[in-house]
């Protein structure tokens, strides 16, 4: 039996449960300990019905853990790997993954179902099936995950941090280094200030832009904004980031702006913050009823600015978490500072309420500490 928290309907609170059944891994499938799992904004957003999946279902889509065992046919991993979770699987020889795009390997079109790769789920409670968010569903103690979804990782790594680098690292940091063309010296600003978006500030440093604009509407996001590395803070609402940034670039306005809100109004803003020739960066999960509305010769003809979709940071993950990995070792990718709080599996709903008030970059459930 495993203790998972269940989101059973659109904008119910999420109900533990401890009776929840996890069959025996299938073939090509392996079974996890989970040992932590971060929770993330796309976790609300299944909740609140903003990225819609069926349910009931087991959400946790950031994740790390122990294998315990493993189906049929799987090489990728053994019985007491540690691994973090991908939450897109990474085939490693469809279309995409051969051409290094594995961010888009074609085995994920399943993720829209909510089971595993196969169309079916391995969890159930009270006798009826229970889906799985992303193949991962790491809000359970448990979990049967594909090999695919599996990147092994040294040991010594604090599951708790690895969990974070499964979704918002990967994401923030990859929007940054993978996608976005970045260059020594650049302005750039970053619309959203949470855990993905403090990963965008983090490594547009790393990558080397000299001033950071960081817009959020709460002091405490702008705040750890500074922290990770922004150089200018903006109070949405209340300061104009315009003019910061016409003030940072004597009017040129920003090189690259990313969007890590996802919503029409800040997503429109983010395309008037680019200079000409610049690029903007669409990180933020917008409910799927927003447009953006632009006007086609200004913007692309005589302002020359390019708009980039940007999903899970344009990441291949077998290449991208160790690197992360070196980074984190080296002391330039800060992660323990990401986890603001420890959490039990029983205490999500509280982390979702943490999130909406600003209150953390991410709130970790930790299931080693018991
Ligand atoms: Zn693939
Ligand atoms: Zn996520």
């Amino acid at each position: 039996m495993a203790t998972a928290a269940v989101l059973t309907g659109v904008g119910t609170p999420l109900e533990l449960r401890e009776d929840v059944e996890v069959e025996a891994p299938r073939a090509g499938e392996v079974r996890l300990r989970t040992g932590a799992s971060g929770v993330c904004h796309s976790d609300l957003s299944v909740q609140n019905g903003t990225i819609p999946l069926p349910t009931p279902i087991v959400l946790g889509h950031e994740g790390a853990g122990i294998v315990e065992e493993v189906g049929e046919g799987v090489t990728r991993v053994a019985p007491g790997d540690h691994v973090v979770l991908s939450f897109v699987p990474n085939c490693g020889d469809c279309y995409f993954c051969t051409r290094g795009q594995g961010y888009l390997c074609e085995k994920s079109a399943m993720q829209l179902m909510g089971g595993l790769l196969d169309g079916t789920t391995r969890f159930s409670s009270a006798g009826a099936p229970l889906h799985q968010m992303a193949m991962c569903g790491t809000f359970s103690s448990e979990t049967i995950v594909p090999e695919i979804s599996c990147v092994k990782i040294p040991d010594d790594v604090p599951l708790k941090v690895a969990a974070l680098i499964g979704c918002g690292v990967l994401t923030g940091v990859g929007a940054a280094l993978n996608t976005a063309d970045i260059h020594e010296g650049d302005t750039v600003a970053v619309l959203g200030c949470g855990g993905v978006g403090l990963n965008v500030i983090q490594a547009a440093r790393i990558a080397g832009a000299a001033e950071v604009v960081a817009v959020d509407m709460f002091d405490s996001k702008l705040e750890m904004a500074e922290e990770f590395g922004a150089t200018r803070r903006v109070k949405a609402g209340t300061d104009d980031p315009s003019s910061v940034i016409t003030a940072a670039t004597g009017g040129r306005l920003a090189d690259t702006v990313f969007e890590v809100i996802g919503l029409e109004a800040t997503m429109n803003q983010a395309m008037d913050l680019a200079r000409q020739g610049g690029e903007v960066v669409l990180v933020g999960v917008p409910r799927m009823d927003v447009f953006l509305n632009l006007n086609a010769a200004l913007t692309f003809l005589y302002m020359a600015k390019t708009v980039k979709g940007c999903w899970y940071g344009s990441t291949n993950v077998g290449e991208d978490v160790p690197k992360l990995l070196d980074l984190y070792r080296d002391g330039k990718l800060k992660l323990d500072e990401l986890i603001s709080r420890e959490i039990g599996v029983g205490e999500v709903n509280e982390a979702f309420a943490a999130m909406e008030g600003g209150e953390v970059a991410r709130s970790v459930i930790n299931y080693e500490a018991g």
